[in-house]
């Protein structure tokens, strides 16, 4: 009997036993947007450092005005960034703007627009004016030492800005894997390349790198190695030259006479598994490491190498850049009749569109796994149970969203 097939969520599991968040790195506080915060962000500083206005109009003494309307003689004026020397004093007012500090002896500022200036040049204040009144009080915003952002944070705008305005003109951020991906195959060549006789484009790579790219990673195109070991072995040196955290190879790695990436991995002291994975498509998946980096082995089949990155490189990625993943997994409907599963789960490529609120799925009829175009128009993967009974239009279905 064939030995049983590893459940998807197993095979997960053990790709992400023993990965842990990269060391950190530090960089220039502009280049740190959307990157992960590998310290926790203090102040620097406090915000605003000192008691200061909220508004354009006048600082003033509340008491002075309690009585208005009253005039107040205008001492001077405290633009942002220069503030005003003096103090006010009884039956005095200072013109202020927003962002200035509010001067000695001031408690209130009143907003221009309660104010009418006099031929003599006095202030007029027609109402009076509540004591603080539009003054932010040093500290308002956060104090020096304060903890702001903790580690593990995505440094999105708001983060960005915050960090900033702590005074931190670097950040310690997790340092992103490197992802050298690697395509293997006799047939392949180059997209824009004149395609001889049994020769294809080799397309997986770049979906792959997208992949690993958008789940936090640098990436490295390592190109096309035939089959052939020295030229496979090349490659592979090339990606431990350059510090790759993770290999990523497509094709050759089943176990076809052709299939030498394991062999040319193990000679180099690899330590690989060779999983038979209950998931269609994608069954087969090479994992392991080397000199301390991590291998995955993807089939060669366009749609099997991407859909296993959707669900296996990609959490790797995120787990080493220190990064929270979570597929976006949603329920909807069939929008049209599937047939009962066998013993691996399944990803269909399905059309996916809203209505009464709900998703539609319906999967396209052919699923071979080398169909590109039908996953490009695929919204989503319908996730199916192995042995899932057979489902009827309208059926819930649980939906890996692609787009
Ligand atoms: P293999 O895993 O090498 O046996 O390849 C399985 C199938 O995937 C074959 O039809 C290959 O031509 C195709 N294939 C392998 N690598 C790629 C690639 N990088 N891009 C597109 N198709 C590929
Ligand atoms: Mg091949």
């Amino acid at each position: 009997m064939a030995a049983a097939l590893l459940p998807v969520d197993d095979a997960l599991a053990l790709l992400l036993s023993g990965a842990a968040p990269l060391g950190s790195e530090r960089v220039g506080i502009a280049d740190s947007g959307g990157r992960v915060l590998a310290s926790p962000v203090q102040a620097l500083r406090t915000q605003p450092p000192f008691d200061a206005s909220a508004m354009d109009g006048y600082a003033l003494r509340a008491r002075d005005v309690a009585a208005a309307p009253a005039t107040l003689n205008v001492i001077g004026v405290a633009p942002a960034g220069k503030p005003f020397p003096g103090s006010v004093g009884p039956g005095q007012a200072v013109r202020i703007f927003t962002g200035a500090p509010v001067p000695d002896g001031a408690d209130s500022v009143l907003i221009q627009e309660n104010t009418r200036i006099t031929s003599e040049g006095l202030v007029e204040v027609l109402e009076p004016v509540r004591m603080g009144a539009n003054i932010r009080r040093r500290g308002l915003d956060f104090a020096e030492g304060e903890a702001l952002l903790p580690a593990g944070r995505v440094i999105d705008a708001t983060a960005l800005a915050l960090a900033a305005a702590a005074n931190h003109a670097e950040l310690d951020v997790v340092r992103r894997p490197l992802v050298a991906v690697l395509a293997t195959g006799d047939e392949l060549l180059a997209p824009g390349s004149v395609v001889g006789d049994g020769q294809i484009i080799a397309s997986n790579t770049f979906g792959v790198a997208l992949i690993a790219r958008q789940a936090g990673a640098r990436t490295l195109d390592l190109g096309i190695a035939p089959d052939d070991r020295d030229a496979i072995s090349a490659a592979i040196d090339r990606a431990l030259d350059v510090g790759a955290d993770i290999i990523v190879t497509s094709g050759g790695a089943s176990v076809g006479d052709h299939d030498l990436v394991r062999d040319v991995l193990a000679s180099k002291g690899g330590d690989l598994d060779f999983w038979k994975i209950a998931m269609r498509p994608g069954k087969p998946l090479m994992a392991g490491t080397l000199a301390g980096r991590r291998i995955i082995g993807l089939p060669g089949n366009p749609v099997a190498s991407l859909v296993c990155s959707h669900v296996f490189l990609k959490p790797l990625v995120a787990k080493l850049a220190g990064r929270t993943h979570s597929a976006d997994i949603r329920t909807g409907v069939f929008g049209g009749p599937v047939a009962a599963n066998d013993q691996r789960q399944d990803y269909m490529r399905a059309r996916v569109v809203e209505a009464d609120g709900q998703i539609v799925a319906t999967p396209s009829a052919v699923q071979d796994s080398s169909m590109l175009r039908t996953l490009a128009d695929a919204g989503a993967l319908v996730i199916r149970e192995p042995f899932a009974p057979a489902a009827r239009t309208g059926d819930p279905c649980r939906l890996l969203m692609l787009r």
